[in-house]
């Protein structure tokens, strides 16, 4: 990133942790995956129970394998040799957790975290169940307002996550949304969080590079 575009960058990124703030969610900064790192190590409580909704993200900041490595209690939904039944347990089981790691599809500069699922099992943590939630997002994740995370969701984010899954649908062969009927759609619940009742339960750390869709 050259300076202009850093500077202009800098902006959105203040806006959006003032609007998080307001919206009683706690936003982070991270310039890089390093610095993420140090702000988990801080806000995470060692000998906790934790669980992960589906994520890119998690993935290649080496999220998943820190709470694999780390003294915690992981509900480890990629842990090999599980069934469908099992993986369905752990989902049930990631609600009673005390921290939920997850992603967002969008994050508005209104401080909104808007996402689509299939399952639902992550929006549905994201909304409640988890004492503590926190959530990675990348700045290539940040949009101007609702219609553009949506926009970015349909557009981008799905269409891009249905050609990684291998699913029949029109977007993984044109690369946009055409609010399929297909057996195969990964799109079914449709969820924005603008607000939280309890000001100490959702962090957001906005990382300052390119990950996940
Ligand atoms: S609704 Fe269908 S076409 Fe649209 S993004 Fe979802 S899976 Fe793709």
């Amino acid at each position: 990133m050259d300076q202009n575009t850093e500077f202009v960058t800098q902006h959105h990124i203040k806006r959006t942790l003032e609007h998080l703030k307001r919206n009683r969610m706690n936003g982070h900064y991270a310039k890089d995956q390093k610095d993420l790192m140090e702000i988990l190590d801080e806000l995470c409580e060692r000998k906790s129970t934790v669980a992960v909704g589906g994520s890119m993200t998690l993935k290649e900041t080496g999220v998943l394998d820190w709470l694999r490595e780390e003294d915690f209690e992981f509900y480890d939904r990629y842990a090999e040799g599980l069934d469908a039944a099992a993986i369905t347990a752990i989902y049930r089981k990631s609600f009673g957790a005390n921290y939920f790691f997850t992603s967002t599809n969008a994050l508005t500069e209104a401080g909104e975290l808007v996402n689509i699922d299939g399952n639902g099992n992550r929006v549905a943590a994201m909304i409640y169940g988890p004492d503590k939630v926190i959530v990675i997002a990348g700045i290539n994740k940040l949009v101007k307002d609702e219609a553009a995370a949506y926009e970015r969701l349909r557009n981008f984010a799905a269409p891009s996550n249905s050609v990684r899954l291998n699913r029949k649908t029109p977007c993984a062969i044109t690369g946009q949304c055409s609010n399929c009927n297909s057996p195969d759609r990964i799109c079914a619940s449709y969820a924005t969080i603008r607000w939280q009742t309890r000001p100490d339960r959702i962090h957001v750390i906005l990382v300052n590079e390119i990950l996940g869709y």
